[in-house]
């Protein structure tokens, strides 16, 4: 009977509910502005425990994805899953990285416009792979032709080419990338990628000389001397044992169980000679890096006033060959400083601490200029030989811990999170102006007072280390220290150990200063060399080794030791005002492209899968702005939609607008609604776009359409 049928319905409708709710209590939601308590931390942590629970690693904040680190393979990322991902709208599958990369591909085609993606979070929290899972859509998603191809497979073989250089395994990261990175694709109107460009800055040379215990060197290092041939390794003059090489030893890991050098080395080997490098540029290459084990192993003895002297030094041998410099210039250039006043030349020699000091100043200089190179030679190969319609850049930033590339990146972060807030608002209250809707504001914290601390002229921190740079001989850490608590001692966010008691409650050493980032307290250490003088980002090199190095045969050597290069007397720019620069001028093109973000998460410090280490993720979803994000995108109206989207997703709960809706969308929609009942102040009707106020809202009435 009819009463029969009417009861079995609702029981059936009733079972509905219980169900999509109990599987919402479960996997928790998609998306965080649906979340009812949106101003809760516990709230936004609970969602993101219950889907990492559920291995639903991927979460939106609007159009923002966070995405917190599995530690296990998951069975998310098969051609099958990219292409249900193609082209299909953005909200109506769940959270993928590959629905993000669809979005901005697709978005780019139709509006005809510039995007980036900007992936952030700690060491270990994703980046790396997450940019990999972008490049990888876009291998198999755009069209291809004979030249895209080309192009594709080098920007996806570039990949462990600059890994095998630049990645190191870390205590936070056993594939740590000590560099930052950020590549852009261009595209021609179809979407075919047809060129592309990786920009490196920062990489950590110290890693080079130095590893703290259970790190260790670049993976290039162990992969040459596990993988590399018998003939290779013996041309090299190398042996097969880590062990044997001092800069490798440090840490006390040369072996780790999740990195296969052996494999891995074949890997690079293929991967260079797609990207273009000749046989003798490899050579070269390995002969470089070759050199840099030699020469760790320098050893040098002291003679009766205490300088440095090369006893036969078999090391001498291999890298007087590896580099093409004769065996005297060589020794005098690791043993002596030479100063040149007026005609003449002097030459003072080393004692045998600051010989050491030069040796590894030396490598470092070795390995990263080699690196730039490397980076250099490989754009070489990506550049765009057609003219390309738009780019798109993958943008990566990264937390590196050593003192002064920490102070470089943390101050990166500052300016890009001002961006992103800048961005986010902006175009939020622009939509809204658009649309004819009026807004409130949302108060947040504008970190420009901080950006302005590191980087503001004659009063910023960066212009007080480029004075006392100018003073060589003179500056210390101290008068560095000293004037910075003059010009800046009254800051909210600086403090130094003489500051300190008065502004927290903890001490901080002599030598050190600290910072109150966004994120929260950083302290630095200003470090004093053998001489007292600076070296926090200043320019402090011996440079009779480098004008050593000019005389190489060896081509890329004498391609990064160029003879036109300043000399010591002209201090060229600081590295940190060379950074400063060239952050400048990134904001800027960021400025003028459409901005998407991924945020990854750690969700513990042991690499472990299943494991959501609470303090830790509350601690990261503070610094990198969730919850700011969150506010901002639910200030005014958690939701917005076209009047056709709208329409055509929920006409079939209103019998007027089912199936056919004769009028315009804008007049279905308020029809629609009236239907359902909407309260006046729950949501406003823009030109193009239905804006609702609170998720309840759509959430009830998504509830009415699953039923
Ligand atoms: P760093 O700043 O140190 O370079 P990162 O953010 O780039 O760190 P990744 O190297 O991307 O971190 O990730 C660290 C490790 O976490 C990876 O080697 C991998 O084992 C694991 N991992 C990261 N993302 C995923 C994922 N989506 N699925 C499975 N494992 C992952
Ligand atoms: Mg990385």
């Amino acid at each position: 009977s009819r009463l029969d049928s009417d009861e079995e319905r609702c029981n059936q409708i009733l079972r509905n509910m219980e169900a999509s709710l109990t599987a919402r209590d479960r996997v928790g939601i998609q998306d965080f502005v649906l979340l009812d308590a949106y101003t809760s931390e516990s709230a936004f942590l609970d969602n993101l425990r219950k889907r990492f629970h559920e291995n639903l690693i991927y979460t939106y904040i609007g159009t923002l994805l966070v995405s917190v680190n599995p530690y296990k393979e998951l069975d998310i990322y098969s051609k099958k899953q990219m292409d249900t991902y193609m082209g299909v709208n953005f909200f109506e599958l769940p959270p993928h990285i590959y629905a993000l990369a669809d979005n901005v591909f697709r978005t780019m085609l139709t509006e005809f416009n510039n995007h980036f993606i900007l992936i952030s979070g700690e060491s270990g929290a994703g980046k790396t792979e997450a940019s990999k899972k972008i490049l990888q859509f876009y291998a198999v998603s755009c069209p291809s032709t004979k030249l895209l191809n080309n192009v594709r497979d080098r920007l996806l073989l570039s990949n462990p080419v600059l890994e095998a250089f630049g990645n190191a395994k870390t205590l936070k990261n056993d594939n740590s990338s000590r560099f930052g990175k950020y590549m852009d694709i261009q595209f021609d109107h179809q979407g075919g990628a047809v060129g592309g460009h990786i920009l490196s800055y920062l990489l950590e040379k110290s890693r080079v000389v130095h590893q703290n215990h259970g790190e260790r060197n670049f993976h290039i290092f162990y992969q040459l001397v596990e993988g590399g041939e018998d003939e290779l390794l013996r041309w090299l003059g190398l042996q097969r044992n880590c062990q044997l090489y001092s800069y490798l030893v440090q840490g006390d890991c040369a072996k780790v169980s999740s990195v296969n050098d052996k494999s891995d080395w074949r890997t690079v080997q293929k991967a260079l000679s797609v990207v273009d490098f000749s046989e003798n540029d490899i050579e070269h290459l390995f002969g470089i890096i070759a050199s840099v084990l030699h020469l760790g192993n320098v050893k040098f003895g002291a003679d009766p006033r205490g300088y440095a002297i090369l006893n036969n030094n078999p090391e001498m041998h291999w890298l007087s060959k590896l580099l093409g410099i004769p065996p005297q210039v060589l020794q005098q250039g690791l043993t002596h400083r030479k100063i040149e006043a007026k005609a003449e030349e002097l030459f003072t020699p080393f004692t045998v601490d600051h010989a050491v000091y030069a040796r590894d100043a030396l490598a470092k200089a070795i390995y990263g200029r080699t690196f730039n190179w490397l980076v250099n030679k490989i754009n070489e190969s990506l550049a765009n030989k057609e003219n390309s319609d738009w780019s798109f850049y993958l943008f990566i930033y990264l937390f590196i811990y050593s003192s002064f590339e920490q102070f470089c990146i943390n101050y990166c972060n500052e300016k890009l999170q001002q961006l992103f807030i800048q961005l986010t608002l902006k175009s939020e209250q622009e939509e809204y102006e658009m649309e004819g809707i009026e807004w409130e504001p949302v108060p947040y914290f504008n970190n420009k007072i901080i950006c302005d601390l590191v980087e503001e002229k004659h009063r910023g921190i960066i212009s007080v280390l480029d004075e006392e740079c100018l003073r060589p001989g003179e500056a210390t850490d101290l008068t560095f220290l000293e004037k910075m608590e003059e010009k800046m001692g009254g800051h909210p966010h600086f403090v130094t150990h003489k500051l300190a008691d008065q502004k927290t409650r903890k001490t901080l050493e002599r030598g050190d200063f600290r910072l109150l980032h966004y994120a929260g307290e950083v302290t630095y250490c200003v470090m004093i060399n053998g001489e007292g003088e600076i070296e926090f980002g200043g320019y402090y090199i011996l440079f009779f080794p480098i004008k050593v190095m000019r005389q190489s045969k060896n081509s890329i050597i004498k391609h990064c030791f160029p003879s036109t290069e300043p000399d010591s007397k002209k201090r060229p720019e600081t590295v940190v005002t060379q950074f400063k620069s060239s952050l400048v001028g990134l904001t800027e093109i960021l400025m003028s492209k459409e901005p998407w973000y991924v945020r990854c998460i750690k969700p513990n410090e042991g690499k472990q899968p299943g494991r959501f280490d609470d303090v830790l993720v509350r601690h990261q979803v503070k610094y990198l702005g969730l919850m700011e994000h969150l506010r901002v995108r639910r200030a005014g109206f958690a939701y917005r939609r076209r009047y056709e989207i709208f329409l055509q997703r929920y006409k079939p709960l209103c019998p007027d607008t089912w199936p056919n809706w004769k009028g315009t969308a804008a007049e279905g929609v308020q029809r629609l609604i009236k239907h359902l009942g909407y309260k006046p102040n729950e949501y406003k009707m823009g030109r193009t776009k239905i804006f609702i106020r609170h998720p309840r809202t759509l959430f009830a009435t998504e509830d009415a359409f699953e039923v």
